[in-house]
């Protein structure tokens, strides 16, 4: 199993073995056309009727086509890079009725106590967003997860679901940066936004990374979809950034030495272990 291979049961099979590192040379051939078509985001994306869990309304919601983007690559924590889309944009529900919002594989889960907790907390005082575009902004995205996250905390989900909102959160803002950075459409202060953008990333990694750590001690796997393998890589992966090198070490030592590691995520875990070594030697 590669380190994607959790990626299954988030409903993306197709990058269950997908080619996390795949070079620009497999591109050669669509380069040489000179009539690339150019991949629109709005052709990727589909009006989804949703039944919400708390209050039984219907809500239409943009759902990215399954199989139809094209995976360019993922970065080291994971985050899949398609041509022409941010996934991670199309990965959240919210009921337009009640502005009950979570990840979408977590949305249908819920216990009578949870709705119950929704409906108080949440129902009542929450002045739901309007979206009007074609596509969702990286603005109406980061709204919606906000308010994910603000739903789980009410809800009290487990400590894995809300690691995974804010992950997921950090993606969509280093996604939101590049789009910047490749002269997306803006007005105001770029290196202000930038910089702003690129904080807060760090921000929900540190809470992503602290809330797997717990997760990895009190809940059982697979966790979001990712196997013990995957999250302990995860895990490693967000220690090093945050300089937590003892962490990070034991965790790809066990993964290093793991009879159900595949080579290619022992070859990954090698490659980190080189950063751990080298982070050390800096400090
Ligand atoms: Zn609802």
């Amino acid at each position: 199993m590669g380190i994607l291979s959790g990626m299954a049961n988030l409903g993306l099979g197709n990058l269950a073995n997908a080619d996390i590192y795949a070079s620009a040379e497999k591109d050669k051939a669509t380069e040489a056309d000179d009539k690339v078509a150019v991949v629109l985001e709005k052709d990727l994306i589909y009006d989804k009727s949703v039944e919400c869990p708390v209050c039984g309304a219907k809500f239409s919601t943009k759902i990215m086509k399954s199989g139809k983007a094209k995976l360019l690559h993922a970065d080291q924590d994971l985050r899949p890079v398609y041509e022409g889309i941010d996934a991670t944009k199309y990965d959240v529900l919210m009921c337009t009725s009640c502005g009950n919002t979570g990840l979408t594989r977590f949305f249908p889960m819920m216990t009578s106590v949870q709705c119950k907790l929704i409906k108080e907390n949440i129902s009542k005082g929450v002045r739901i967003p309007t979206f009007s575009g074609e596509t969702y902004s990286y603005d109406d995205a980061m709204i919606q997860y906000q308010l994910a996250l603000a739903c789980a905390v009410v809800k009290r989900a487990k400590n894995s679901e809300k690691a995974y909102i804010c992950l997921k959160s950090a993606w969509l803002l280093r996604g939101y940066a590049e789009y910047l950075e490749q002269g997306g459409e803006f007005e105001g202060n770029l290196a202000a936004k930038l910089k702003e953008l690129k904080a807060n990333e760090e921000e929900y990694l540190l809470n992503a990374y602290n809330g797997f750590l717990e997760a990895r001690q009190g809940e059982s796997f697979p966790m979001c979809g990712m196997d013990e393998i995957t999250i302990d890589f995860l895990v490693a992966v967000l220690a090093t950034r945050f300089k937590k090198f003892d962490v990070a070490g034991k965790l790809v030592a066990s993964i290093l030495t793991s009879p159900s590691a595949n080579a290619r995520t022992k070859e990954k875990a090698r490659e980190l272990k080189e950063e751990i070594l080298a982070g050390l030697k800096k400090k």
